[in-house]
């Protein structure tokens, strides 16, 4: 049979890394990235980028430990490699502080990143208002420069870019063999999956330079993290909100809650307010179907649903999302052989 054309929707942090790993697994295949919006304008542009996962409830942890491994190990071959700078991948080490001890010893991703340790009491003099602490080093995306990296490693794989608003999945099976859906929220219409719901949040990006560890309350709303070029501050996660516009307020509350876990941030320049809605699902839907409709049929695989880790699982699910391409590519040439018979 000729070489399958597989279509993958969206280029985003899902998308663009789904991409590279079909591009990578079946080098033969034709594969287009179709897209609404490229970088700058999709919801990865505006996360953190950092790797530290948040359990998803309805996914078996040993799965969700296996993404964020695989990805970990992904990004710290990149964080070592004469590329880290342009990819803005990079280590960082920091704290996780918490008001009183938190109820797990020991969350499940302490074994992946690196160093993992209790901090110390000398540590802790640092967060007065804080009575526990959990030190170590992870790694962080910049967000944009990690997003356009690769798709310059797309486009050097020969994958076509197009700027397209996809209706249905449907329209796309005269032209392709398979599709790979990674809409992010965007999938809650394409595909009327009513369980995708956004979670929104906004961050702040400011200039701080001397900044160098992250700092996170164990709450998970209140964060400090620095990047190459500047600090995020966060956040927030406003369960069904649909409103992209920045809340001044919301902005204050953010500033002055980091203040108080960093106070040298009372001298933070550039402030830039962001907002992103997470697409956010009680699992990752990985799935591979095949749809037909009066005789004419279209493999799809879904890949979508990474609600607040879409960073920290992207290879991991990519990974997966790849295998499940390659069985609709078995699955296509059974059929072809099937037909010459
Ligand atoms: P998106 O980035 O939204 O990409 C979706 C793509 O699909 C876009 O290209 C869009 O144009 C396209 N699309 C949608 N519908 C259509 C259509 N009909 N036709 C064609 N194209 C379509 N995660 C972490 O792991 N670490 C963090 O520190 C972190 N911080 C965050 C901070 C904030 C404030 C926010 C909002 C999120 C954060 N996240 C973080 C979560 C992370 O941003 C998401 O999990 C991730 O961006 C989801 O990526 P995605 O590719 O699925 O979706």
């Amino acid at each position: 049979m000729a070489a399958p054309k597989v279509a993958v929707v969206g280029a985003g942090v899902v998308g663009l890394s789904t991409a590279l790993s079909v591009a990578g697994a079946f080098p033969a295949c034709s594969l287009t990235l179709l897209a609404e919006h490229f970088s700058p304008g999709t919801t990865s542009d505006v996360a953190a980028g950092m790797l530290i996962p948040h359990a998803a409830p309805d996914t078996p942890i040993h799965v969700q430990k296996q993404w964020f491994r695989e990805t970990f190990t992904y990004l710290f071959a990149i964080s070592n490699s004469a590329e880290a700078s342009e990819a803005g991948v990079h280590l960082v080490s920091g704290w996780q502080v918490f008001k009183s001890a938190p109820e797990e010893d020991l969350p499940f991703w302490s074994d992946v990143v690196l160093g993992f340790r209790t901090m110390s009491e000398a540590e802790l003099q640092k967060f007065p208002q804080h009575r526990y602490g959990q030190a170590f080093t992870t790694l962080k995306c910049d967000c944009p420069p990690y997003l356009l990296w690769m798709e310059k490693r797309l486009k050097a794989k020969g994958v076509q870019m197009c700027t397209r608003k996809v209706a249905s999945l449907w329209e796309l099976h005269s032209e392709y063999d398979i599709v790979v859906n990674c809409a992010g929220l965007g999938a809650r219409r394409l595909v009327g999956d009513q369980q995708l719901l956004p979670v929104r949040g906004q961050v702040l990006q400011v200039h701080a330079p001397w900044v160098k560890n992250f700092i996170r309350d164990g709450d998970g709303l209140t964060y400090i993290y620095p990047g190459i070029n500047s600090v995020t501050l966060g956040g927030t996660r406003e369960k069904e909100s649909w409103s992209l516009c920045p809340d001044p307020g919301t902005a204050k509350g953010i500033f002055g809650r980091c203040c108080s876990l960093e106070p040298s941030l009372r001298a933070a320049r550039d402030v830039k307010v962001k907002v992103g809605l997470r697409p956010s699902r009680g699992s990752v839907r990985l799935q591979r179907e095949v749809w037909s409709q009066a005789g004419a049929k279209i493999l799809v695989v879904h890949n979508y649903g990474h609600g607040s880790g879409g960073f920290s699982m992207h290879w991991g699910t990519a990974k997966e999302a790849a295998r499940l391409v390659g069985e609709c590519i078995a699955l296509l040439q059974g059929s072809s052989s099937r037909a010459k018979l």
